[in-house]
Protein backbone atom coordinates (compact mmCIF):
# COMPACT_ATOMS: atom_id res chain seq x y z
CA UNK A 1 0.00 0.00 0.00
CA UNK A 2 1.35 3.74 -0.30
CA UNK A 3 0.08 6.27 1.91
CA UNK A 4 0.63 10.33 0.41
CA UNK A 5 0.39 13.01 3.19
CA UNK A 6 -0.31 16.29 1.47
CA UNK A 7 1.14 19.11 4.95
CA UNK A 8 2.73 22.40 5.04
CA UNK A 9 5.41 20.51 7.13
CA UNK A 10 6.87 17.40 5.66
CA UNK A 11 9.54 17.41 8.37
CA UNK A 12 6.96 16.63 11.15
CA UNK A 13 5.65 13.96 9.38
CA UNK A 14 8.20 12.37 7.71
CA UNK A 15 9.48 12.62 11.50
CA UNK A 16 6.87 10.51 12.95
CA UNK A 17 6.53 8.18 10.48
CA UNK A 18 10.34 6.96 10.42
CA UNK A 19 10.10 5.59 13.64
CA UNK A 20 9.03 2.84 15.90
CA UNK A 21 6.46 0.38 13.95
CA UNK A 22 5.20 2.23 11.41
CA UNK A 23 9.75 3.32 10.01
CA UNK A 24 10.27 -0.77 10.33
CA UNK A 25 7.29 -1.36 8.08
CA UNK A 26 8.76 1.11 5.78
CA UNK A 27 12.01 -0.29 5.46
CA UNK A 28 10.45 -3.92 5.59
CA UNK A 29 8.68 -2.34 2.03
CA UNK A 30 5.66 -3.35 3.55
CA UNK A 31 4.29 0.15 3.01
CA UNK A 32 5.24 3.26 1.73
CA UNK A 33 4.89 6.26 2.76
CA UNK A 34 5.35 9.94 0.80
CA UNK A 35 5.32 13.53 2.51
CA UNK A 36 4.60 16.05 -0.06
CA UNK A 37 5.37 19.75 0.95
CA UNK A 38 1.86 21.81 -0.67
CA UNK A 39 4.21 24.85 -0.78
CA UNK A 40 6.51 23.47 -3.62
CA UNK A 41 3.55 24.15 -5.77
CA UNK A 42 2.51 27.56 -4.52
CA UNK A 43 3.54 29.03 -7.52
CA UNK A 44 5.09 32.52 -6.90
CA UNK A 45 7.69 33.46 -5.84
CA UNK A 46 7.14 34.25 -2.24
CA UNK A 47 6.03 30.28 -1.71
CA UNK A 48 2.53 31.78 -0.58
CA UNK A 49 -0.11 29.83 -0.46
CA UNK A 50 -2.70 31.41 1.82
CA UNK A 51 -4.75 34.29 1.44
CA UNK A 52 -7.53 36.24 3.95
CA UNK A 53 -10.98 34.69 3.54
CA UNK A 54 -13.42 35.98 0.79
CA UNK A 55 -16.65 38.03 3.41
CA UNK A 56 -14.13 38.72 5.39
CA UNK A 57 -12.93 36.85 8.94
CA UNK A 58 -10.00 36.31 11.43
CA UNK A 59 -6.99 33.99 9.72
CA UNK A 60 -6.20 32.24 6.55
CA UNK A 61 -7.51 29.83 4.03
CA UNK A 62 -5.23 27.82 2.07
CA UNK A 63 -5.67 28.50 -1.78
CA UNK A 64 -6.81 26.02 -4.14
CA UNK A 65 -4.23 25.76 -7.24
CA UNK A 66 -1.03 25.11 -4.70
CA UNK A 67 -3.84 21.54 -3.40
CA UNK A 68 -4.62 20.96 -6.57
CA UNK A 69 -1.64 20.80 -8.20
CA UNK A 70 0.46 18.74 -5.35
CA UNK A 71 -2.21 16.51 -5.68
CA UNK A 72 -2.31 15.57 -9.21
CA UNK A 73 1.22 15.64 -9.22
CA UNK A 74 1.13 12.39 -6.93
CA UNK A 75 -0.38 10.11 -9.73
CA UNK A 76 -0.26 10.01 -13.95
CA UNK A 77 -3.12 11.07 -15.68
CA UNK A 78 -3.12 6.95 -16.90
CA UNK A 79 -3.20 5.40 -13.33
CA UNK A 80 -6.65 5.59 -11.22
CA UNK A 81 -7.67 8.65 -9.09
CA UNK A 82 -5.78 7.89 -5.63
CA UNK A 83 -8.50 8.02 -2.92
CA UNK A 84 -8.48 11.62 -1.10
CA UNK A 85 -9.03 11.94 2.23
CA UNK A 86 -9.39 15.98 3.78
CA UNK A 87 -8.63 16.00 7.56
CA UNK A 88 -11.07 18.17 8.87
CA UNK A 89 -13.15 18.43 12.22
CA UNK A 90 -16.01 18.61 9.91
CA UNK A 91 -15.68 15.24 8.69
CA UNK A 92 -16.96 11.78 9.75
CA UNK A 93 -15.26 10.61 12.88
CA UNK A 94 -12.61 8.18 12.13
CA UNK A 95 -13.15 4.50 14.07
CA UNK A 96 -11.32 1.68 13.69
CA UNK A 97 -13.58 -0.24 10.95
CA UNK A 98 -12.51 2.57 9.14
CA UNK A 99 -8.99 2.05 9.42
CA UNK A 100 -9.79 -1.46 7.99
CA UNK A 101 -11.75 0.11 5.15
CA UNK A 102 -8.74 2.41 4.23
CA UNK A 103 -5.98 -0.14 4.42
CA UNK A 104 -8.01 -2.81 1.74
CA UNK A 105 -7.03 0.20 -0.79
CA UNK A 106 -3.62 0.10 -2.97
CA UNK A 107 -3.32 3.83 -2.24
CA UNK A 108 -4.73 6.87 -0.15
CA UNK A 109 -3.73 10.28 -0.06
CA UNK A 110 -3.84 12.00 3.35
CA UNK A 111 -4.36 16.14 3.18
CA UNK A 112 -3.18 18.33 5.95
CA UNK A 113 -5.07 21.44 5.96
CA UNK A 114 -4.06 24.54 8.08
CA UNK A 115 -5.00 27.92 8.91
CA UNK A 116 -8.74 28.36 8.94
CA UNK A 117 -8.54 25.47 6.50
CA UNK A 118 -8.93 25.15 2.67
CA UNK A 119 -11.03 26.57 -0.15
CA UNK A 120 -14.37 24.62 -0.74
CA UNK A 121 -13.89 24.53 -4.20
CA UNK A 122 -10.90 22.10 -4.32
CA UNK A 123 -12.82 19.95 -1.60
CA UNK A 124 -15.47 19.80 -4.20
CA UNK A 125 -13.26 19.19 -6.77
CA UNK A 126 -10.58 16.21 -5.58
CA UNK A 127 -11.64 15.20 -2.03
CA UNK A 128 -13.60 11.76 -1.81
CA UNK A 129 -14.39 11.93 1.84
CA UNK A 130 -13.23 13.86 5.44
CA UNK A 131 -12.48 12.56 8.44
CA UNK A 132 -11.99 14.27 11.73
CA UNK A 133 -10.27 12.47 14.91
CA UNK A 134 -12.60 13.80 17.19
CA UNK A 135 -15.05 17.02 18.62
CA UNK A 136 -12.08 19.29 18.83
CA UNK A 137 -10.31 21.75 16.68
CA UNK A 138 -6.25 21.57 16.31
CA UNK A 139 -4.00 23.71 14.44
CA UNK A 140 -3.38 21.62 11.93
CA UNK A 141 -4.23 18.01 9.89
CA UNK A 142 -0.47 16.87 10.54
CA UNK A 143 -1.69 15.14 13.89
CA UNK A 144 -4.85 13.81 12.11
CA UNK A 145 -3.10 12.47 9.25
CA UNK A 146 -0.65 10.73 11.15
CA UNK A 147 -3.45 9.36 13.38
CA UNK A 148 -5.28 7.95 10.29
CA UNK A 149 -1.48 6.95 9.14
CA UNK A 150 -1.01 5.15 11.86
CA UNK A 151 -3.97 2.91 12.61
CA UNK A 152 -4.07 1.95 8.59
CA UNK A 153 -0.58 0.89 8.40
CA UNK A 154 -1.00 -1.82 11.67
CA UNK A 155 -3.85 -3.45 9.69
CA UNK A 156 -1.56 -4.53 6.83
CA UNK A 157 -0.64 -7.46 6.84
CA UNK A 158 3.34 -8.33 8.23
CA UNK A 159 3.52 -4.93 9.77
CA UNK A 160 2.12 -6.46 13.41
CA UNK A 161 4.05 -9.60 14.54
CA UNK A 162 0.95 -11.64 14.82
CA UNK A 163 -2.73 -10.71 13.33
CA UNK A 164 -3.92 -11.74 16.73
CA UNK A 165 -1.94 -8.36 18.18
CA UNK A 166 -5.11 -6.17 16.98
CA UNK A 167 -7.96 -8.96 16.66
CA UNK A 168 -7.97 -8.76 20.59
CA UNK A 169 -7.80 -5.17 20.98
CA UNK A 170 -9.90 -2.05 21.73
CA UNK A 171 -12.81 -2.07 19.24
CA UNK A 172 -11.33 -4.66 16.82
CA UNK A 173 -14.55 -6.90 18.16
CA UNK A 174 -16.84 -3.68 19.25
CA UNK A 175 -15.52 -4.01 22.96
CA UNK A 176 -12.52 -2.47 25.12
CA UNK A 177 -10.17 -4.39 26.03
CA UNK A 178 -9.41 -6.54 29.06
CA UNK A 179 -6.61 -5.40 31.38
CA UNK A 180 -2.75 -6.55 30.57
CA UNK A 181 -0.41 -7.19 33.36
CA UNK A 182 3.40 -8.16 32.77
CA UNK A 183 5.95 -9.47 35.25
CA UNK A 184 6.36 -9.15 38.17
CA UNK A 185 3.41 -10.65 39.71
CA UNK A 186 3.15 -8.81 42.62
CA UNK A 187 4.17 -5.09 42.34
CA UNK A 188 3.17 -2.47 44.95
CA UNK A 189 1.30 -5.37 47.20
CA UNK A 190 -0.79 -5.55 43.82
CA UNK A 191 -1.13 -9.38 42.75
CA UNK A 192 -1.70 -9.87 39.13
CA UNK A 193 -5.38 -11.81 38.73
CA UNK A 194 -4.83 -15.57 39.86
CA UNK A 195 -6.60 -16.65 36.46
CA UNK A 196 -3.70 -15.68 34.39
CA UNK A 197 -1.22 -17.24 36.26
CA UNK A 198 -3.18 -20.80 36.34
CA UNK A 199 -1.94 -21.34 32.75
CA UNK A 200 -5.64 -22.68 32.32
CA UNK A 201 -6.17 -20.88 28.67
CA UNK A 202 -10.00 -21.75 28.71
CA UNK A 203 -10.34 -20.00 32.12
CA UNK A 204 -8.37 -17.33 30.89
CA UNK A 205 -10.54 -16.26 28.17
CA UNK A 206 -13.49 -16.57 30.10
CA UNK A 207 -12.03 -14.10 32.10
CA UNK A 208 -10.93 -11.47 29.46
CA UNK A 209 -14.30 -11.79 27.70
CA UNK A 210 -16.06 -11.08 31.10
CA UNK A 211 -13.94 -8.09 32.01
CA UNK A 212 -13.90 -6.63 28.35
CA UNK A 213 -17.58 -6.67 28.84
CA UNK A 214 -17.59 -5.20 32.28
CA UNK A 215 -15.52 -2.05 31.37
CA UNK A 216 -17.12 -1.72 27.84
CA UNK A 217 -20.25 -1.75 29.90
CA UNK A 218 -18.81 0.84 32.41
CA UNK A 219 -16.71 3.07 30.25
CA UNK A 220 -18.34 3.56 26.40
CA UNK A 221 -21.96 1.66 26.83
CA UNK A 222 -22.41 3.29 23.76
CA UNK A 223 -20.39 0.58 21.97
CA UNK A 224 -22.87 -2.50 23.98
CA UNK A 225 -25.69 -0.53 21.90
CA UNK A 226 -23.89 -0.37 18.90
CA UNK A 227 -23.11 -4.51 18.70
CA UNK A 228 -26.50 -5.37 19.66
N1 LIG B 1 -11.93 26.66 10.65
C1 LIG B 1 -12.01 25.23 10.67
C2 LIG B 1 -13.35 24.79 11.27
O1 LIG B 1 -13.90 25.51 12.10
O2 LIG B 1 -13.87 23.70 10.89
C3 LIG B 1 -10.89 24.61 11.51
C4 LIG B 1 -9.55 24.76 10.86
S1 LIG B 1 -8.25 24.00 11.80
C5 LIG B 1 -7.73 25.34 12.79
C6 LIG B 1 -6.95 23.82 10.65
C7 LIG B 1 -6.83 22.44 10.04
O3 LIG B 1 -6.57 21.49 11.06
C8 LIG B 1 -8.03 21.91 9.30
O4 LIG B 1 -8.06 22.37 7.97
C9 LIG B 1 -7.85 20.41 9.39
O5 LIG B 1 -7.02 19.91 8.34
C10 LIG B 1 -7.10 20.22 10.71
N2 LIG B 1 -7.95 19.77 11.84
C11 LIG B 1 -8.24 20.47 12.96
N3 LIG B 1 -9.00 19.75 13.80
C12 LIG B 1 -9.20 18.55 13.22
C13 LIG B 1 -9.91 17.37 13.60
N4 LIG B 1 -10.60 17.29 14.73
N5 LIG B 1 -9.89 16.32 12.74
C14 LIG B 1 -9.22 16.38 11.59
N6 LIG B 1 -8.53 17.47 11.16
C15 LIG B 1 -8.53 18.54 11.96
Amino acid sequence: MRIDIMTLFPEMCEAVVSESIIGRARNAGKVEIVCTNIRDFSGNKHNKVDDAPYGGGMGMIMAASPIYDCYKSLYNEDEAKPHLIYLSPKGKTFTQSKAIELSKLDRIVLLCGHYEGIDERVIEEIVDEEISVGDFVLTGGELPALTVADAVCRMLPGVLSDDICFEEESHFSGLLEYPQYTRPAVWKEKQVPEVLLSGNHAKINEWRKEKSLEITKERRPDLLEKSK
